[in-house]
C-alpha cells in the first residue's frame, strides 16, 4: 500500500534493523523501544489491524506466532514476554499496519495504561 511505512520497511524500501523475514512477514527492533528487548513481528501483506483479520488469516496468524516462539527461544526470553497488538486509536495504535509487539527481558506491568 502506498504511503505505509510498514509496507515500506517490508518492501526494504526503508531501512530497519532486521531480525529475520521470511515471504510472509519481516521481523525488526522497535525504533523506540519499550522494554530491554522489543521487536515487531509484521506481516508483509497490507492489513490494517486486527480488526481487518477472519478466519482466512489462520494460517498467517499461526506463521506469525510460531516465528515469536522461535525468535523468543533464540532471543533467550526463557522468562516470559509479552505480545501485544494495538488496535485503532483506543488500542493506541499509531501505525495502521497490522504488527505484533513482542517486549521482554524485563517485568512488565499489569494491567497496561
Ligand atoms: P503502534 O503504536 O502502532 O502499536 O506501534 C507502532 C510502533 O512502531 C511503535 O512502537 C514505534 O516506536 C514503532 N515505529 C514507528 N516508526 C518506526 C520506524 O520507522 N522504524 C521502526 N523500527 N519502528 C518504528
Ligand atoms: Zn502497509
Amino acid at each position: 500500500m502506498e504511503d505505509c511505512l510498514f509496507c515500506k520497511i517490508a518492501a526494504g524500501e526503508i531501512p530497519s534493523n532486521k531480525l529475520y523475514e521470511d515471504e510472509e512477514l519481516i521481523a525488526f527492533y522497535d525504533i523506540d523501544p519499550q522494554a530491554p528487548l522489543h521487536f515487531l513481528v509484521v506481516p508483509k501483506q497490507h492489513i490494517t489491524s486486527a480488526q481487518e483479520l477472519s478466519e482466512e488469516n489462520a494460517a498467517l496468524l499461526g506463521h506469525i506466532y510460531g516465528v515469536i516462539a522461535r525468535l523468543c527461544r533464540e532471543q533467550g526470553c526463557e522468562k516470559g514476554y509479552r505480545v501485544v497488538t494495538n488496535v485503532g486509536e483506543d488500542g493506541g495504535q499509531t501505525v495502521p499496519h497490522l504488527h505484533f509487539h513482542v517486549l521482554a527481558k524485563r517485568s512488565l506491568a499489569w494491567p497496561p495504561g
